[in-house]
């Protein structure tokens, strides 16, 4: 397989990689022998190549284990934790046993900068043991408290690549995958699947992707969640959606629960008008179902009294680059106030991060007149299934 990213110490890969599977199952002090991995290259094509990789729908290629997986998950997530904190060789070693490598990456692509990946392995019959994702640590310095998370992978098109592009313009500290289609294991409801919540990380309260995400973030961590859905060929209810719905998972005020304030949401969904894209802060539309409301990671987030943007875009949203771009722009023009690159690709490295969006009230500078200029094709996007 040709890797559109260079790699060095593959050397001692080989060799080692057969006395790390030795040591799941034997003797965890192989895992002192963890290499140290470096690679560099395009930290998306990285992410996409992953994604391809994953298993796909019905393919029980989630693994988890009640008895030990818990467990296991902390001890990942714990040396996460370790590596962010800048032992390295403690956090390889600690990873080992699970099969996940701590490479050290250099992202040559726009923005450049130097990432930590924890990336699990594929074993001798080039599977990986348990599929439970890809995640990235930013080792700026001065990475700002933000997240990107993709729970969905494969089902929700193209939002790998809509996180990581906001993971990197907005030199955030946390990107994180789910290692499989979010039905790996069956849809609820399908029969003869039964195991249903397991794979998908977006409802299953017990994986690595929430240890991940309680362990690497905090009250202060804006979290989002570039999410998908169609308004056509799916759920009919989303056929009553916007292009965009903004949630941060809190329930309906209706419900009985405590009407809970939505931090943030309102300026986000001001930036996605600007950029002509219609959109709701949910539930004020009421017949749209897309509120996230059994969201563990939105349920983390609230508790501790954090934010969380759950943002679900329409199909045709995600298929236009410039579009999605879009997107992430709002994102990051409101939680940041960094102007995006919606007027057409970058091709020069230092208008790619931190261009500030200076106009007040939240409002990026020329959002308005990028808007104005992409407005027809805009309406061509926004309107095909
Ligand atoms: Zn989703």
């Amino acid at each position: 397989m040709t890797m559109p990213w260079t790699v060095r110490g593959v050397g001692i890969i080989t060799a080692t990689a057969l006395m790390v599977s030795l040591a799941v199952s034997r003797a965890p002090s192989l895992a002192a022998a963890a290499p140290t991995l470096r690679e560099s290259g395009d930290l998306t094509q990285l992410v996409l190549a992953y994604e391809r990789s994953l298993p796909w729908r019905n393919s029980d290629g989630y693994k988890w284990d009640e008895s030990s997986s818990p467990r296991q998950a902390r001890t990942i997530a714990d040396a996460a934790v370790t590596a962010r904190h800048g032992d390295l060789a403690a956090a390889r070693r600690a990873l080992a046993p699970y099969g996940y490598d701590l490479v050290e990456f250099t992202h040559t692509g726009i923005g450049g900068g130097r990432h930590l990946v924890l990336r699990e392995r594929p074993q001798a019959n080039g599977k990986r043991a348990r599929n439970w994702g890809l995640y990235v640590l930013n080792q700026k310095p001065r990475a700002r408290d933000l997240a990107f998370e993709a729970p969905h992978p494969q089902f929700d098109t193209h939002t790998p690549e809509m996180n990581i592009d906001g993971y990197l313009r907005g030199g955030a500290a946390l990107f994180a995958m789910a290692g499989t289609h979010r039905y790996a294991n069956g849809k609820p409801g399908d029969n003869p699947y039964e195991l249903s919540l397991d794979s998908d990380m977006a409802r299953e309260p017990d994986s690595l992707f929430q240890q991940m995400h309680e362990s690497l973030t905090r009250k202060s961590t804006d979290v989002v969640q570039l999410h998908g859905f169609a308004r056509q060929g799916g759920n009919s209810e989303n056929s009553q959606c916007e292009d965009v719905v903004l949630a941060n998972g809190a329930a309906r005020p209706s419900s009985g629960e405590p009407d809970r304030p939505r931090p943030g949401l309102r300026q986000v969904a001001d930036q996605l008008r600007l950029r002509l894209l219609s959109t709701t802060v949910w539930p004020d539309s009421t017949s749209c179902p897309l509120g996230a409301t059994s969201n563990p990671q939105g349920k983390f987030t609230r508790g501790i009294g954090g934010r969380f943007f759950h943002v679900e875009s329409e199909r045709a949203v995600r298929d236009s680059p410039e579009v999605r771009a879009k997107v992430v722009d709002a994102v990051l023009c409101a939680l940041l106030g960094i102007k995006g690159r919606s007027g057409g690709p970058l091709t020069r490295r230092r208008e790619s991060v931190g261009r500030r969006c200076t106009a007040p009230s939240g409002r990026c500078s020329g959002a308005e007149r990028e808007a104005g200029e992409d407005s027809a094709s805009r309406a061509d996007a926004a309107h095909g299934p």
